[in-house]
């Protein structure tokens, strides 16, 4: 396990994840689905409660998600499929609304602009210091709008997408891919992330620094972990 040296001068280049590290996915998330919930009229289509219909909604994407980072589905299957399953479990099927909620809830999601405390106060500070870049999972056409939108496109001299990279994270391979279009090197580089098991022990297999934001303080095995982006001001 690589690890991050603490008030490192040695790194040059920093590689943020996005969703859940600097943009609030799960209030992003939340507010989204609140919008589908009420446009599309769904306690009358017999959804009898949102935080329900929210906490399936989840965990059927999660489930997805996994399958679509490991290559068994694909993008398009993993868009609709996550609200056909969810409104079958509540015994609603009809493909039509399911496919009319994936078009929106792609479409509204990344207009959302909920952030972390101190998201800009704490790249502004550290994109004096050191090259800024992202390394997400997330699909382009929903990404880029969210980096414009919530106004960090800015910071960052390089968006490193799943999809330019053709493998997801943790897969070693899209860390190495940032690495070179960046011209960074791993071992001047440092990885910022929310999930240990994908943007963490990822970067560590690919020999980057890695830092594990848990606003949780989630039990991490000895991981440098922060739990405030503000905090980012005295570790770098
Ligand atoms: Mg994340």
């Amino acid at each position: 396990m690589g690890t991050f040296i603490n008030g490192a001068t040695s790194y040059s280049d920093i590689f943020f994840d996005l969703d859940g590290t600097l943009w609030d996915f799960e209030t992003n998330s939340r507010e989204t689905l609140k919008d589908i919930f009420e446009n599309f009229g769904l306690r009358q289509a017999g959804i009898p409660d949102f935080e329900q219909f929210m906490g399936i909604y989840r965990t059927i994407n999660s489930r997805l998600w996994e399958q679509y980072r490991a290559g068994s589905i694909k993008k398009d299957i993993l868009k609709i499929n996550r609200f056909a399953q969810t409104l079958n479990y509540f015994g609603v099927v009809n493909d039509g609304l399911a496919r009319a909620i994936a078009v929106d809830y792609v479409s509204i999601s990344p207009t959302k602009t909920h952030l972390f405390a101190h998201a800009h106060s704490t790249l502004r500070y550290l994109k004096k210091k050191y090259r800024l870049h992202i390394i997400t999972n997330g699909f382009n056409e929903v990404q880029f709008v969210k980096l414009n939108k919530s106004g960090l496109s800015s910071y960052f001299n390089h968006i490193i997408t799943s999809e330019m990279a053709g493998v997801s994270k943790p897969d070693p391979r899209i860390f190495i891919y940032a690495l070179e279009v960046t011209g960074a090197c791993a071992q001047h580089s440092l990885m910022i992330g929310d999930d240990l098991n994908i943007d963490i022990y990822g970067a560590a297999a690919a020999g980057m620094g890695q830092l594990y934001f848990s606003p949780a303080e989630t039990s991490n095995n000895g991981i440098s972990q922060f739990k405030s982006l503000a905090e980012l001001k005295k570790l770098l």
